[in-house]
């Protein structure tokens, strides 16, 4: 049932009133083929490991892992997360672990493996490991779990009580990763500055101002450096870029904490997940998302510097692949019907979207969705670089 996101489900749900910094993984391992001298510390953390891995990781990667994880004598049960990091998957594998007596839980794959296996171990208590296969998320940094229903619609996201006890990060196992993940990483990445900027560039909190410059860099080192990175895979340019997309962002998050959140980006992307299901991946969808957040700081109070980084952004797009507009992620033949349904969910009381500085209206929202792609309308600026139209 795409429609089912309860009122309630868009905003953060929080067990403890407990207020602790989670900015970083206790070890960060990293390294092209570390992974076999890196089993040695999972070791350290546990002897039954229960594996969560998504279905490609599993086919490509089974035997492999097995081996590594046998010279350890780690006792492992591996159990695929299904569909999605969803409640009946969390529940499967809170039974399996509990049959297996699992000690530690490893999660291998992309986003969604890192998400329901970060979740599992924080509902059993249990220490976690993250080993991502591809550069698509800062999953297997946060200290935070999406979940969604089993056709993929977001549901809400879960605050962790702390990062992942050890990250590692294999450059050999991210580049079997289809390319296009990395370019969805990139989306993900990038959004940090255009959500954190507006939504806490004006706190003044040491580590929030520090999460908001952390996300300028990002940005600036995604725009320089992800062009050559994607031509050159394995490179130590492609090797920058993984780190921006998987550790950097990772650490803004950690530093940001929950005031510095997402904003239109990622609200847009989860109204999207309720239309498309698993058409698209997570990253993609965000960076469209950012492009409608701009289209509406440009069209809302008028912003001209929101109107710059649009095109600024186009074009960068078309360098690497992102998508510019809805028919790129597959939905250029929704209805009217199901646009409204996407924006709605976008404008949920408790979505992020109400971060931004304005109110936005359901009309103006499927305006903006429906024009990321429009040129800058120049007869609203007068040679001085103001607004000539007022309204
Ligand atoms: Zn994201």
């Amino acid at each position: 049932m795409p429609n089912q996101s309860s009122t309630q489900a868009l905003s953060t749900q929080t067990s403890s009133s407990l207020v602790a910094l989670t900015v970083s993984p206790a070890k960060v391992i990293r390294g092209a083929g570390v992974l076999i001298s890196a089993a040695g510390e999972i070791a350290r953390l546990g002897t039954r490991p229960l594996i969560v891995a998504g279905d490609r990781t599993l086919k490509i990667s089974q035997e492999s892992l097995q081996s590594i994880f046998q010279a350890e004598n780690l006792h492992t049960v591996t159990v695929s997360y299904g569909t999605d990091c969803c409640e009946a998957s969390l529940k499967a594998l809170r039974e399996a672990a509990k049959e297996h007596q699992a000690d530690v839980i490893i999660g291998v794959g992309g986003g969604k493996s890192m998400d329901t296996a970060k979740l599992v171990a924080h509902q059993l208590q249990l220490p976690v490991v993250t080993i991502p296969t591809s550069a698509a998320t800062c999953a297997a940094w946060t200290a935070l779990s999406n979940v969604y229903s089993e056709a993929g619609a977001f549901l809400y996201d879960v605050a962790l009580s702390r990062c992942p006890d050890l990250l590692i990060l294999d450059y050999d196992l991210i580049q079997t990763a289809p390319q296009r993940t990395l370019v969805a990483g990139i989306g993900d990445a990038i959004a940090k500055w255009y959500e954190a900027s507006v939504s806490s560039g004006h706190l003044q909190q040491t580590l929030i101002i520090a999460a908001v410059q952390q996300a300028r860099v990002l940005r600036d080192i995604l725009l320089q450096k992800s062009e050559v990175a994607l031509k050159e895979p394995g490179s130590e340019t492609w090797q920058e870029v993984v780190d921006a997309t998987v550790l950097l962002a990772g650490v803004i998050g950690g530093l940001g904490g929950a005031q510095c959140r997402t904003v239109a980006a990622h609200a847009v992307h989860n109204g999207l997940t309720h239309i498309s299901g698993h058409g698209s991946i997570h990253g993609e969808k965000v960076a469209y998302g950012i492009l409608v957040q701009l289209r509406l700081e440009e069209m809302i109070p008028g912003n001209q510097l929101a109107a710059a980084a649009r095109q600024q952004l186009l074009k960068f797009y078309a360098e690497i692949g992102l998508p510019q507009k809805l028919s790129d992620l597959g939905l250029g033949n929704i209805t009217l019907g199901e646009l409204q349904t996407a924006a709605e969910i976008a404008l949920d009381p408790h979505s992020d979207i109400h971060r931004l500085p304005f109110k936005v209206a359901l009309e103006q929202l499927m305006a903006a969705m429906v024009s990321t792609t429009a040129p800058i309308d120049s007869n609203r600026i007068d040679k001085k670089g103001e607004r000539v139209t007022g309204n």
